[in-house]
Formats: C-alpha cells, structure tokens, sequence
C-alpha cells in the first residue's frame, strides 16, 4: 500500500549538516612544479614528478605570491556535495573553472530531507549591510526557528505529494518546495578554482581580504579545503602563507 501525501511530509527528515566526498582527484603539489617548469626546462620539466616536492615549497610560494595562477590548473578534484539548494544556488555563481551535475527535479521524485540550524549556527544578524555581525539567537528563537521551519517545510511537501498523487508532473508540482530542500550534485574544479572559491566562501584569519560568506555555504567550503589540503599540502600552505588570495 502506498503512504498517503501527508504520511510522505512525516517521514521528512531534517538535517543541519553537509555533505561533501570526495569522489575523484588527480591533485598534487608536483603538478603545480611540472607546469611550472616548463617555462625552462621544456619537456624535461616531466621531471619533477619523480621528484620530492617539498624541494620545490619554493617555487609554489613564489608563484602563489606573485599570482602565477596557470600552474594550479593542472590538476582535477571531484566532489560529491549535498546541502540545501540556497547553498547551490550560491555555489552555481562560481562560472570558472567549474563543472556541475546536479539531480533533477524532472526526472525524479524529491526526497523530504529539508535543512534546519543546529545550535551552533548562529541566528541573528546585527549591522548595516557589508558590516553585518552574527550573534548567538536566544534559546526561545532556536525552538522557534526549528519548529515554524518545520512545520512549513511538512506543509510544503504535503502540497508537492498531493499534486504528485494526482497526476501532475514533478517538474510542475516541484514548484512548491522551499530553498531549504537538500539537493545533490558533483562539481568538479582545479586548485585555482578552489582557491578562489575558498577566498570568498570562507572566512579565515590569514585572510588578506575578508569576505563574509553565509556559514552554510562556508561549512561545504571548509570540507573541500580539508580534502584539498591532504591531496596538494604545499600549495595550501603556501595559499594561506599569502593570505588566502587566489593566484
Ligand atoms: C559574501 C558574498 C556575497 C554575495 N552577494 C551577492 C548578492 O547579493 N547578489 C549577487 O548576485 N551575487 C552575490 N554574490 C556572488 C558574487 O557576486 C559572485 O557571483 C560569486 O562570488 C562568484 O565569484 P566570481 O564571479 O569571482 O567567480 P567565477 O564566476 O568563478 O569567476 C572567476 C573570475 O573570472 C573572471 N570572470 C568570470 N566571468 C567574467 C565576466 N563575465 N567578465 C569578466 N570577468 C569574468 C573574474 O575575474 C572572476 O573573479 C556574493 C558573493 C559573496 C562571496
């Protein structure tokens, strides 16, 4: 027997998490040190791959410094990310150096699973724009926000399932369902790309230029770096050394 719409909008499950795996990667600090080097050694420059790149932190400081950017292009990382679809539609604003395949909401049913902020994330935003500052919210708004978020989140998806049940198509019945839906997608970039992202998506005492991102966005953002810094060690050290600035 199938479940009726609105025993479908009480399974709905809420989450205050991401995910973020890394599914995929040809990333290391050589590539930056082979692309480099073509510029004198030519083809010998293959070279460097047989060689230890901590002999080569040098070379990746001074091109990151004075934003010798194309040697971070030689490389691929792949990502599989879940977050809500407010996350994605941030993320998607990253044009260069990015590749996405996200799910369908034509082509599939939707899964119930809506983000809600956990309690650390923090709720309330004092100052003017550009100079916004987050503050801790009470205990009373956390029990607000959790339960009203909720509670419009089952209805929403009470509405999507009725429409469903009685014929209408996905793409058409999706309309109803909030930016607080989970989505799925893999986005694949280089370490250029990442850095750049990371320099706006993020935010970080070694940063030269400070940016205020949506802490959403910033905590798949933090995951990525984590994977990134384990695949290509010199080169994120060397971006944080010159102050998170992509080359
Ligand atoms: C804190 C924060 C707040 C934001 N608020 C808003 C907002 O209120 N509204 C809004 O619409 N967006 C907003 N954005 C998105 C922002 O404007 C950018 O679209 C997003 O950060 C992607 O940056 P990007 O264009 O540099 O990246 P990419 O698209 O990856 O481009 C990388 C670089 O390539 C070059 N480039 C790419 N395309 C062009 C082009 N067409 N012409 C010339 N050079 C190009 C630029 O040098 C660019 O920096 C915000 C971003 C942040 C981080």
């Amino acid at each position: 027997m199938t479940d009726t719409p609105a025993e479908n909008a009480q399974q709905a499950s809420f989450r205050s998490d991401v995910t973020v795996e890394l599914v995929k990667h040809s990333a290391a600090d050589s590539d930056v040190l082979w692309a480099a080097r073509v510029s004198t050694a030519g083809e010998q420059s293959l070279d460097e791959l047989r060689k230890d790149p901590e002999r080569s932190k040098g070379l990746i400081n001074f091109l990151m410094r004075d934003r010798h950017g194309s040697p971070f292009e030689h490389n691929s990382m792949t990502f599989f990310i879940s977050a809500p679809i407010f996350v994605f539609r941030e993320f998607m604003r990253h044009r260069v150096g990015w590749s996405y395949n996200e799910e369908s909401g034509r082509y599939r049913e939707l899964e119930p699973v809506f983000y809600v902020p956990g309690e650390s994330r923090k709720l309330v935003q004092e100052g003017r724009p550009g100079k916004y500052r987050f503050v801790e919210g009470t205990p009373e708004q956390h029990e607000l926000t959790g339960r009203v978020m909720e509670d419009a989140y089952r209805q929403a998806y009470r509405a999507y399932q009725e429409m469903l049940a009685a014929g209408v198509a996905r793409e058409v019945a999706r309309a109803v369902l909030p930016v607080g839906l989970f989505s799925s997608m893999y986005a694949t970039c280089n370490a250029r790309s990442l850095m750049h992202f990371l320099g706006l998506r993020t935010q970080h005492e070694q940063a030269k230029v400070p940016s205020f991102p949506q802490r959403e966005i910033e905590m798949v953002g933090e995951r990525m770096e984590a994977e990134w810094a384990k695949l290509m060690p010199l080169t994120h050290a060397a971006f944080n050394a010159n102050g998170r600035v992509a080359p």
